[in-house]
């Protein structure tokens, strides 16, 4: 195991045709159309052709035949209906080895956008993010806390109507960040504790009469996992863990590609695990839960830290003491990083993941943070687990979780 960091949009195989791809997985159309309807397989190799120029960048079309396993006639119909979609774009010609320059592809970043909607207790985030990561434009709203319902959904409104506004190409989607439980199947706020004013809104409409299609919705962690799958550290594997730590606690889990959510929509809820059977009282009820150890205002407490001032800029102050040498906060953030550590550990071995990706707040307190985690992983799981396993602070920093949010307004371009 190693701890690395990792480029915010990895290329791993540029522009240049007749080289071999490095990877060992590619998406192949044949594997995925087996027992499907011609409509079905369609759609499929359209996702996988999309996905191919994402992860990769520029290819000819017979790289991209023969990583898709199609034929050239096939391909060849593929690629002319998503250049008239504007979704995918040429990008000159390229020298091969053999025979004349072979005309590459691309996606079309520069002509595709999403709106990605960021709600938080003060304030609420919007951005217009186009298909590479870069935000090109960016809205910011404070909030008082005494805005009613009603205004509320009229400011997210009225923030999705300007970034529309600001767009050059196509907006493909929209998809909102929310802390709390939503019905799936409704689009309900059910609960939310940090913004119980949203509690009974329909998040899938809320931009009924603004713009086309439902808005997507997801919780802050899991839309930081489709960040990093999209544009950071997990752009490059299928199968990845998201610790997401900060003032509480949770994960996510990407296998095949596809985020985990569990049958009730729960997974990634580590921050009750316990880890000290007889430890402090949790806000759950019960004893010694990951976030009695290793939250902020865990940390803080067993600091001595619990002031004011602390509470107004933690990190920040967290971090000074942790670099002035306070051997207080430096034992408390090693006991966090051991702690979550252990956590993982199960995870690790249950899931076998090619990486752990860390991710909030906490990162502030790294380099300590990221290599005691890593340490303690490395102590409680077989050494076969974690040979190949690397674990990494993400690279998105604050934007994290507004970038998931665009991701899920973009994901429907792979949904064509
Ligand atoms: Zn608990």
């Amino acid at each position: 195991m190693s701890l690395h960091s990792t480029q915010k949009l990895r290329l791993l195989n540029p522009a240049g045709c007749g080289k071999k791809t490095p990877q060992k997985r590619e998406w192949r159309g044949d594997g995925l159309s087996q027992g499907l309807n011609p409509q079905m397989t369609r759609r499929l190799n359209k996702v996988a052709l999309l996905r191919l120029l994402h992860i990769h960048g520029p290819k000819s079309r017979v790289e991209l035949a023969s990583s898709l396993g199609l034929d050239t006639k096939t391909l060849t119909n593929l690629s002319r209906e998503l250049l008239g979609l504007g979704f995918v774009e040429t990008a000159g010609r390229a020298m091969c080895s053999r025979g004349r320059p072979r005309e590459m592809l691309q996606l079309s970043t520069s002509k595709l956008n999403a709106i990605g909607l960021h709600l938080e207790e003060h304030q609420i985030s919007g951005a217009l993010v186009g298909l590479d990561g870069s935000i090109r434009e960016r809205r910011l709203l404070h909030l008082s806390g005494k805005e009613s319902q009603h205004r509320l959904k009229d400011l997210v409104a009225d923030m999705a109507l300007r970034l529309s506004s600001a767009a050059q190409g196509q907006t493909v989607g929209t998809g909102l960040t929310i802390p709390g439980v939503v019905d799936r199947r409704t689009g309900l706020v059910v609960k939310s504790t940090h913004l119980p004013a949203w509690v009974g809104v329909n998040v899938a409409t809320l931009l009924d009469g603004v713009r086309k299609g439902p808005v997507q919705v997801e919780t802050y962690t899991a839309a930081k996992a489709l960040a990093e799958r999209w544009f950071g550290a997990g752009i490059d594997v299928d199968d990845f863990i998201l610790l997401d730590a900060g003032v509480g606690i949770g994960c996510a889990v990407v296998t095949q590609g596809h985020l985990h959510m569990g049958q009730g929509h729960m997974a990634g809820e580590i921050g009750h695990v316990v880890v000290a059977p007889d430890g402090e009282t949790c806000m759950c009820g019960r004893r010694g839960c990951l976030e009695t150890v290793a939250s902020l205002g865990a940390m803080l407490k067993h600091a001595g830290l619990a002031s004011a001032e602390f509470r107004t800029r933690p990190w920040e102050l967290l971090a000074e003491r942790l670099h002035m040498g306070d051997k207080g906060v430096r034992r408390v953030v090693e006991n966090a990083g051991r702690s979550i550590g252990l956590v993982l550990s199960p995870l690790v071995g249950a899931l076998n993941p090619s990486r752990v990706v860390l991710t909030g707040d906490a990162l502030a307190l790294d380099p300590l943070f990221t290599r005691t985690v890593c340490d303690s992983v490395t102590a409680f799981t077989l050494p076969q687990l974690t040979r190949d396993l690397t674990i990494v602070p993400s690279r998105l920093g604050q934007d994290a979780a507004l970038l998931g949010a665009a991701v899920l307004g973009l994901q429907s371009l792979f949904d064509v």
